[in-house]
């Protein structure tokens, strides 16, 4: 395991924990398999299917982070991620295989950190697509509270453009 990866992680995410160390042997897998390092822009796509502490490790680590627009959140609620190299054309969908139930919280990590990491996930393509890169909209002023927000998050209401804080007194909105 790289140390120099674990430490930047853990200072980021603020503690030390199994699911950071999930985080960061999926990075090490998913770069020695696709053959990448850190992601400057969006030439690297991570969807995760879960919002726990291992996509902390996968921000820092690899570059695919929320306000870049290539780390994509589809809530299965699976221990899973999957990662597309655009320039490459390849894909990885790399899902967390169940550990033994008998470690505790500190031999989980340890195990973790050094076991193969064919030993820690399954190796899988996804059933999906690559996503498209992050699109700037335009922003619109609500007409209502006369904050501006992405016009594709606008409603039409009474013939007005409103954002989604006014538009939800009348409906529940997002
Ligand atoms: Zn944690
Ligand atoms: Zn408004």
């Amino acid at each position: 395991m790289n140390k120099e990866w674990w430490e930047r992680a853990v200072q980021f995410h603020g503690h030390e924990c199994p699911g950071l160390a999930i985080g960061c042997k999926a990075c090490e897998a998913a770069m020695e398999e696709l053959g990448f390092m850190f992601s400057a822009d969006e030439e690297i796509v991570c969807v995760t299917e879960n919002d726990a502490c291992g996509v902390d490790a996968i921000q820092v680590i690899t570059g695919c982070t929320f306000g870049k627009g290539n780390l994509i959140y589809r809530g299965t609620g699976k221990m899973a991620f999957t990662f597309f190299a655009r320039d490459l054309g390849k894909s990885l969908r790399l899902v967390f295989k169940p550990l033994p139930p008998e470690m505790d919280r500190g031999q989980r990590q340890q195990y973790i950190l050094h076991a193969a990491v064919k030993d820690l996930f399954e190796f899988k393509h996804p059933n999906y697509q690559l996503p498209e890169k992050a699109r700037i909209f335009n922003s619109m002023v609500c007409e209502k509270c006369g904050e501006a927000a992405a016009e594709h998050k606008m409603r039409l209401q009474d013939h007005k453009t409103v954002c989604l804080d006014c538009f939800e007194e009348y409906t529940r909105g997002w």
